[in-house]
């Protein structure tokens, strides 16, 4: 299989006058000497031709392919938020009528779109647990389109068997979405099988926490659905990633190899101690975690077990103090997000999962009192570790360690 971080490095595109980067694009249209090839680039696709930058972009087109490179698949496409390739992803797949089945354990802002704003289209979802194969046959009807699933799940830190699930989808004719989010370049889906795979470019792939983005990566024939000028959801609801951001992430995916290693360094040594403290962690790394033989069957294993843990603090109040505690010492950020080159935490159930009910939540095994952490890349794991057990201390987590 070849390296996807290897592909990206070779994919070179320089700019005018020979820059090292390719030029940004600042033009919205594009010109054309003759009206006759105007006329073809409406009614089909031509390669290094451009129409309009709501349709497609040489910034954005150069940031896709690279993508497209990173996730193996023929192409992709790139949109201004997660949300936006998700959305515009399932109506393109999706239509009056049609059903979904979902994980359960997913993004809060996937669920609620799938819970409150795709029924107002008539489109209906089914949430199961994915893992459990039999749940997911007995949901498929007739009127099933999607099957829908994270890598690695927001925030539970939840594996899908891929592979199996794929045989599953497409043994119904149906193609598995999965949301790489979480594990780009640590996980490949679409060598698993998956069939379209979506991402928040605002958490790792950018990298910088400093803009919102998304992709789509499919089959050709996919992509050019999606920019169809008649009926392609990208090119008519429009969520257009900008040509400055699209080359300033673009920028960033090209350290992308080198950040997973060090996040999935940190993250593997916080989680191993946080679990020598008796602390409860979440983090495929460790070896008791339920789908630790499944990470590693998985994994691309040169670049980790990926960057994200969840630390079970008890309960609400604790966890609340022991963020407060944890950004007064530095240790990072109270923020939503990750992927960020600085550690960042909150606590999903009142964050980023508050969409999906309590009830729901409770189900899934997500209580108020955990706490997700997002492991920057800091170069002094062990001084960061030293904090956080200072802070364990002071709200009573464990027992303050004289000998330190
Ligand atoms: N998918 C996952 C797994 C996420 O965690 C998020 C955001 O947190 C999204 C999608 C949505 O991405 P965006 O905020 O870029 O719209």
């Amino acid at each position: 299989m070849p390296i996807p971080a290897k592909d990206i490095q070779d994919h070179w595109i320089f700019g005018e006058y020979g820059g090292v980067n390719p030029s940004i694009t600042d033009s919205s249209t594009y010109t054309f000497l003759n009206p006759e090839t105007m006329k073809a680039l409406f009614e089909q696709e031509m390669e290094g031709c451009f129409l309009y930058s709501r349709h497609s972009s040489p910034s954005g087109t150069a940031l896709a392919d690279s993508l497209a490179r990173l996730e193996q698949t023929e192409a992709a496409m790139v949109t201004g938020s997660g949300m936006a390739a998700i959305s515009t992803t399932l109506l393109q797949l999706c239509s009056q009528g049609d059903e979904i089945v979902s994980s359960r354990t997913i993004y809060g802002g996937t669920y609620a779109l799938m819970k409150h704003v795709l029924p107002r289209f008539g489109i209906r979802t089914k949430f199961v647990d994915t893992m459990d194969l039999k749940k997911v046959e007995a949901a498929i009807t007739p009127r099933t389109k999607v099957i829908y699933c994270e890598a690695i799940s927001n925030p539970l830190l939840e594996l899908t068997d891929l592979p199996t699930l794929s045989d599953l989808a497409h043994a119904h004719g149906l193609p598995l979405v999965v949301d790489n989010t979480f594990s780009p370049l640590l996980i490949t889906p679409a060598v698993h099988g998956a069939d379209i795979i979506i991402h928040s470019l605002t958490k790792y792939i950018n990298g910088a926490s400093d803009g919102v983005g998304g992709a789509v990566c499919a089959s050709r024939e996919f992509i050019a659905r999606m920019l169809d000028v008649n009926s392609g959801t990208s090119m008519l609801f429009g969520p257009v990633l900008d040509s400055w951001r699209a080359a300033s992430i673009r920028k960033n995916l090209h350290t992308l190899h080198v950040r997973m290693q060090q996040h999935s360094r940190n993250a593997l040594f916080i989680a191993e101690q946080l679990d020598m403290l008796g602390l409860k962690v979440h983090y495929p790394g460790l070896r008791w975690h339920p789908q630790h033989e499944l990470m590693n069957a998985l994994m691309n294993p040169e670049f980790g077990y990926g960057g994200v843990l969840v630390l079970d603090a008890g309960d609400e109040m604790t966890a609340n103090d022991l963020m407060v505690r944890m950004q007064a010492a530095k240790v990072g950020y109270l923020a939503v997000s990750l992927g960020f080159y600085k550690t960042l935490f909150s606590c999903p159930g009142n964050s980023t999962s508050s969409e999906i009910p309590e009830e729901e939540q409770t189900r899934m095994g997500l209580s108020k009192g955990m706490v997700r952490i997002s492991i920057g890349l800091d170069d002094d794991i062990e001084d960061t570790f030293s904090r956080i057990r200072r802070c364990l201390e002071a709200v009573g987590l464990i027992l303050a360690d004289l000998a330190v």
